[in-house]
């Protein structure tokens, strides 16, 4: 588990402000979720956690270490997309494998990670499959079980489940704070769902413009609004 700090985050591409000012501070194994409209920098700050992204201002620690001086392959992250982006020419257990083959893992310790990963997330049947062959739900976990297999410190999840259906994105819910418990990571998990955001949820940032609006359990979000922008998401009582 790994504990998150966001210091002074601002995020200007050219000259477009999209960030101002973000601070944050993410607890070793709590579940975070960045709720807020289309285009409000969700996905930006996400992946500026991930490294992926160049910091404008402000600092970003994991551990207490800045982001921007781990080497990438160093970096303990998992990310999980909307778009699974599997290798769709390799078979479930080759993108499962992948990263550790990437890092020089021992071929032992490679198929007892992708054993381990698989029974996690029941892929056992799919392993030798190609991603064209299964359905949505089995390649969002199939884009799980990529992201577990290095036992990454944090998740990071940018709207996974909003190619899916209502009925299997509510069992992906359950399964990933279930696999979330399970491996003991912390996870900064991005939607635009109000539902997964107060399911999910140990606290939820709400995000507009930018700007963090309210940071809380979900309750207080729902209870005590900070905001006329925060209610209308939430969807407040009458
Ligand atoms: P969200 O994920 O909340 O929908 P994003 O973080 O993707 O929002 O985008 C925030 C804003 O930054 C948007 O206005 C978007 O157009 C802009 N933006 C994102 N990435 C880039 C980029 N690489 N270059 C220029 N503008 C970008
Ligand atoms: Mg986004």
């Amino acid at each position: 588990m790994a504990s998150i700090t966001i210091q002074s985050i601002t995020k200007t591409f050219g000259t477009v402000p999209v960030l101002h000012d973000i601070d944050l501070s993410i607890a070793d194994g709590e579940f975070v979720v960045l709720v807020g409209p289309s285009g409000c920098g969700k996905s930006t700050l996400l992946r500026m956690i991930a490294g992926l992204e160049d910091i404008t201002g402000g600092e970003i620690r994991i551990d207490g270490r800045r982001i921007n001086e781990v080497a990438p392959k160093d970096r303990d992250i998992a990310m999980v997309f909307q778009s699974y982006a599997l290798y769709p020419h390799m078979t479930v257990a080759d993108n499962m494998s992948y990263s550790l083959k990437l890092r020089k893992t021992a071929r032992e310790r490679i198929a007892e990670a992708v054993g381990a990963a698989a029974g996690k997330l029941g892929l056992d049947p799919l392993l030798e499959r190609r991603p064209k062959a299964l359905s949505g739900g089995q390649r969002q976990r199939v884009a799980m079980g990529r992201a577990i297999v290095r036992h990454p410190k944090a998740f990071l999840f940018d709207e996974p489940l909003s190619n899916l259906d209502a009925r299997l994105r509510e069992q992906m819910r359950a399964e990933i704070k279930r696999l979330h418990k399970a491996i003991g990571a912390t996870s900064v998990y991005v939607t635009h769902d109000q539902i997964e955001a107060m399911t999910l949820a140990d606290r939820i940032v709400a995000m507009h413009g930018g700007i963090i609006q309210q940071v809380g359990n979900p309750l207080d979000l729902y209870d005590r609004p900070a905001n006329l922008f925060v209610a209308g998401f939430i969807g407040s009582p009458a």
